[in-house]
C-alpha cells in the first residue's frame, strides 16, 4: 500500500468520541500523516517493524497499533487506560479486519507487567514500542513520565522505541538526558507537523497544527 493511500485509511478511522473525550489524558487520535511517518521511518528505514510484535502504548483509538500491521508486523499489543477508547479501537480493528492479530491491554502505562522476573517471553522474538503519549500540557511532565515506564518494562526484547513529542529545544535537552539516565539513547529525531482536530469545548478554532517530533529511542546498554 502508497503512504497516501495508507494516510486515506487513517482517516477514515473512528476518532475519539468528542462526548466520552477525556482531556486529563490529552486524547486525540494521532494526525494520520504523522502516524504514517512514524512506521515509515520505523518500517523501511530501520526496519523494526516486520516481522515484529509492536507494542502501542496509550494506543486510544488503535490508529498506530493498526497501521503497524500494514508495514508487515507480527501482531500489535494496544495498551490503554480509557475503555471508551477501548471500544473505539476495538470497531477500528473489527472495521479493518484485523481484530484478530490487535490484542487490547486494558491497563495503566505505569503499571505493566511486561517484563517476565525469570524465563523466556513468547515476546523474545522482536517487538518494537510505538506510542504517542500526552504531551505534558493538561498534566505537566505526563510525557516523561509515559517515556519512562516504556523505558522500564520494555520487555528484553525491545530495542527500540518510537515517540511523539513537543518539538522545542528545551524538550529536546531534557528528554535525552532522562532517556540517557536509563541506560537507552536518542538515536534520531524526525521533525513532523500534526494537526489536531478540534474535539473539546475550549477548543476555539476547528483545527490547530504543532510541530513535533519522532524519537528514535535506542538501548544504549544491556538496561
Ligand atoms: N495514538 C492514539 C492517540 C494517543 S493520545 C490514537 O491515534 O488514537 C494518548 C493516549 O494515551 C490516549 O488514548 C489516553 O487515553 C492514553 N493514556 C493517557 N495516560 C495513560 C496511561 N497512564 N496509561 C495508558 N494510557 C494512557
Amino acid at each position: 500500500m502508497k503512504k497516501h493511500e495508507l494516510v486515506g485509511m487513517l482517516d477514515t478511522m473512528k476518532g475519539f468520541d468528542p462526548e466520552k473525550a477525556k482531556v486529563k489524558l490529552e486524547q486525540y487520535a494521532t494526525d494520520s500523516r504523522a502516524a504514517v511517518e512514524m512506521l515509515f521511518i520505523a518500517g523501511f528505514m530501520h526496519d523494526d517493524i516486520a516481522g515484529h510484535h509492536v507494542i502501542d502504548l496509550g494506543a486510544g483509538t488503535g490508529r498506530l497499533a493498526i497501521s503497524s500491521l500494514h508495514f508487515g508486523a507480527v501482531d500489535a499489543i494496544a495498551v490503554e487506560v480509557d475503555r471508551d477508547a477501548i471500544a473505539v479501537a476495538r470497531e477500528n480493528a473489527n472495521e479493518f479486519g484485523v481484530a484478530g492479530r490487535v490484542h487490547i491491554i486494558n491497563s495503566d502505562v505505569h503499571h505493566l507487567p511486561f517484563r517476565p522476573a525469570t524465563g523466556t517471553s513468547p515476546l523474545d522474538a522482536g517487538c518494537t514500542i510505538v506510542m504517542n503519549p500526552p504531551f505534558g500540557v493538561k498534566r505537566k511532565g505526563a510525557d516523561v513520565r509515559f517515556l519512562e515506564s516504556a523505558m522500564n518494562s520494555a520487555p528484553r526484547c525491545c530495542k527500540v522505541i518510537y515517540s511523539f513529542h513537543l518539538k522545542n529545544e528545551g524538550n529536546r535537552t531534557f528528554l535525552k538526558r532522562k532517556v540517557e539516565k536509563r541506560g537507552w539513547q536518542v538515536d534520531a529525531l524526525f521533525q513532523v507537523r500534526m494537526t489536531l482536530p478540534r474535539l473539546y469545548t475550549y477548543h476555539k478554532r476547528d483545527k490547530k497544527q504543532i510541530d513535533a517530533d519522532i524519537y528514535r529511542i535506542t538501548r544504549a546498554t544491556n538496561s
